[in-house]
């Protein structure tokens, strides 16, 4: 990726990005972010970033934010000693597990607190988009604990892949609108979803699920997602006793893995590591892998690393997990990238699936097939880096994947005269 910054001017970078001065007024990150929106939103952003500063330094909110975070979304998530895994790879391998969290990921965590948000700001309903319909589950969940009336735009084409989520949604009381427009997928989701946001910018609260969008979305999630990283560092110390060498996450729009880094970023001694989609591998149209292959651009609002062709067209993707299946990632991994102090690596179908499938066998754990992703990128680094301590952003459990799975690993079926 080409980039003007020189090395001065990184470290300056992310010793303001470390004492919370960026993204700076214009809501950017050095030369990525900012405010790229439709006229008619400006107003909606604007007064949405004046409460985002109000309140996530309110301690009345924070505090409340909180107790709901424990009581009903099951925080702290618990640190595991993964033994097995460290075994195998001559490593000391730590998991975050955001799998236990509510709903079994941690977009929960964004949920909560941007719906308690959209309560404060007097919002009469709540407009969300989804993709695969994780974020679009955690939002109804969100939503119907605030007690706000939740509306889920998802791609026709979406609805159809994910009809388990599509059920959630409506058990929780949600309303899904099938998108028919465009790719009819999660691009066209959210470009939907803006359309309405602007038809009522003030009774209505956009509820963004990933680091992506123009700014305060970014920042706002990347705050709210911090709970990652802030318990896992104070549980790193607690039980290994040490800060890991690595932290390790997957990358889609970027959202755990910000939560998981952002807070650790200011010690020097840990590592960063997000891992990307890498798909079937590195052909157009083949993967997800936005830092790895793509070029700074504008997309939904922001300027950050995309995957776009060369009419300027932004390109199909393709993951075996829907959730990192997105051809754009929020600009803060862009800074973090361009700045040399986070590494951002691909894992491909493959090589998720197998550490999917050791994960299972020798940790008891099915995690998602995105989270797989970060698990196979930290088995790579640990084989070029032997007997280190690292620490793994177990993003969401697995069970959502099974049809997946099904299909690529098939299961083996004992009759009973075999058993023995
Ligand atoms: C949605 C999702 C992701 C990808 O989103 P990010 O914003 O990059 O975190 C990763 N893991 C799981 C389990 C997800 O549901």
């Amino acid at each position: 990726m080409e980039s003007d910054i020189d090395e001065q001017q990184g470290a300056d970078l992310l010793a303001r990005l470390i004492r919370n001065e960026l993204p700076d007024e214009h809501g950017r990150y050095g030369p990525f972010g900012g405010c790229y929106a439709p006229e008619t939103l400006v107003p909606a952003l604007t007064r949405l970033a004046e409460n985002v500063y109000r309140y996530l330094d309110d301690d009345d909110f924070m505090a409340h934010l909180d107790s709901q975070l424990r009581g009903w979304v099951g925080r702290p998530t618990p640190l595991t000693l993964a033994a097995g895994l460290g075994k195998r790879w001559g490593a000391e391998v730590y998991l975050k597990r955001e799998d236990l969290a509510h709903t079994g990921a941690h977009k929960i965590n964004n949920a909560l607190g941007q719906a308690l948000l959209a309560r404060e700001m007097g919002a009469k309903q709540v407009i969300a988009e989804t993709g695969a319909g994780q974020h679009g589950v955690a939002t109804a969940a969100a939503c119907a604990r605030v007690g706000i009336p939740c509306t889920v735009y998802m791609g026709a084409v979406d609805i159809q892949r994910q009809a388990p989520n599509v059920d959630r949604m409506y058990q929780l009381g949600a309303k899904v609108v099938a998108v028919e427009t465009g790719d009819r997928t999660l691009r066209a989701a959210i470009d939907e979803a803006f359309r309405n946001w602007v038809a009522d910018p003030e009774g209505s609260y956009y509820l963004l699920g990933s680091a992506v969008g123009p700014h305060p979305y970014p920042y706002l999630v990347q705050r709210l997602q911090s709970v990652i990283g802030t318990e896992a560092r104070e549980q790193m110390l607690n039980i290994a006793g040490e800060l890991p060498d690595l932290a390790v996450a997957c990358v889609g729009g970027g959202s755990n893995a910000i939560g998981l880094f952002h807070p650790m970023l200011a010690d020097d001694s840990v590592e960063f590591l997000g891992v990307e989609a890498g798909g079937h591998g590195p052909g157009l149209g083949d993967n997800s892998a936005t830092l790895a292959a793509g070029k700074p651009g504008v997309l939904h609002g922001s300027y950050s690393v995309l995957l776009y062709d060369g009419d300027g067209q932004i390109q199909d993707t393709h993951s075996i997990s829907a959730g990192l299946d997105y051809p754009g990632v929020g600009p803060e991994h862009s800074l973090l990238k361009t700045i040399g102090r986070v590494s951002y690596v691909t894992a491909t179908d493959e090589s998720a699936l197998s550490a999917l499938q050791e994960c299972c066998a020798v940790e008891g754990i099915l995690s998602a097939l995105e989270s797989a992703h970060a698990f196979a990128g930290a088995r790579e680094w640990a084989q070029q880096n032997p007997g280190k301590r690292i620490l793994i952003g177990l993003s969401g459990r697995g069970d959502k994947d099974m049809p997946t799975l099904s299909q690529h690993i098939p299961s083996p079926l004992v009759a009973t005269g075999d058993a023995a």
